[in-house]
């Protein structure tokens, strides 16, 4: 899953920070851990990345992952992974992180540790051993980090009715989790035509929904233009629709993300939505649905 950038401040003021382009997914010769100034939270991110392999079962039109290239990574080397996560919180926690060439530019207010998060080059719940994971890296962050860092899985949901997934999920309850699930159409056609995969549309939303009812979620949702196409108006209606029935069927969600594409993504054809119209965007859904939702820009084109 892509990490997306953040805007805390009103969606019409918030500043761009000129870190955009740096979430490559390695760093100091590590394999699986990487740190990235998340614009999300306004802070560091230390991302996980569980598919080093590059395989997702999704293939997003919008995808940043160069797949066009093998990884020589790939297979989940756990010691391997969890001595990386260490040290890498060591490094972002003791602050010698903003001392290395790719973080000396940090805002001094983002210098801060915000999440662990189970993101990276491919869907994390499709890993196999996703719950064993977790559960592991939640003891490093409970031995290292005080209890205000997040355990954040940045998923597609696509996984969520599978038991050891919904262990997973259960352990980071548990650990200040949060589950930051994709949700970007309102119709199957749309949803295929964007994120291109077997799965149904209502696998996803029943996985969502069934998730969201355990406890609150962030839904993730990124439009573009599409061959210039902006998303139709009635496209966003459907995903305001969606929206309400989760609701209406018992499910939580805490806030609704909507962005743009912020990197060069997989099509050629894929561009960012301006920012006013991931305003009106942010506009309609509160609207429609009554649910807190922020904007998170493009880069300028
Ligand atoms: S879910 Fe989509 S955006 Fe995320 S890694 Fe898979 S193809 Fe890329």
């Amino acid at each position: 899953m892509n990490i997306p950038v953040q805007h805390t401040t009103p969606a019409s003021t918030a500043p761009v920070v000129p870190l955009l382009a740096r979430h490559e997914r390695t760093f100091e010769g590590n394999r699986f851990v990487y740190p990235a100034l998340s614009r999300r939270s306004g802070g560091i991110s230390v991302g996980v990345n569980l598919n080093p392999d590059k395989v997702c079962n999704f293939d997003c039109i919008y995808c940043q992952v160069d797949r066009t290239s093998l990884s020589e990574t790939r297979f989940i080397a756990t010691k391997e992974l969890l001595d990386e996560l260490e040290s890498t919180l060591r490094l972002v926690i003791s602050g010698d992180i903003y001392r290395t060439e790719k973080f000396q530019d940090t805002p001094r207010a983002q210098r801060r540790l915000n999440d662990i998060a189970f993101s990276g080059d491919g869907e994390p719940t499709t890993y196999r051993n996703f719950d064993e994971i977790v559960a592991a890296c939640a003891e490093v962050k409970r031995r290292l980090c005080g209890p205000d860092v997040k355990l954040v899985l940045i998923t597609n949901a696509s996984m969520f009715h599978r038991r050891h997934v919904r262990r997973g999920l259960e352990i980071l309850d548990a650990n200040n989790g949060e589950i930051w699930a994709k949700l970007e159409a309102g119709t199957e056609a749309y949803f295929q035509l964007v994120d291109r995969t077997t799965i149904p549309f209502r696998q996803i939303l029943d996985n969502i929904t069934a998730a969201a009812q355990v406890r609150p979620l962030v839904i993730q949702a990124l439009f573009m233009r599409v061959h210039g196409q902006p998303p139709p108006p009635e496209e966003l209606d459907a995903f305001c629709d969606r929206l309400s029935e989760i609701i209406a069927a018992g499910g939580q969600i805490k806030l609704v993300q909507v962005y743009t594409v912020a990197r060069q993504p997989a099509e050629s054809y894929v561009r960012p939505l301006a920012d006013a119209e991931v305003d009106a965007i942010v506009q309609l859904v509160r609207r429609r649905t009554g649910l807190a939702a922020a904007a998170f820009y493009g880069v300028a084109s």
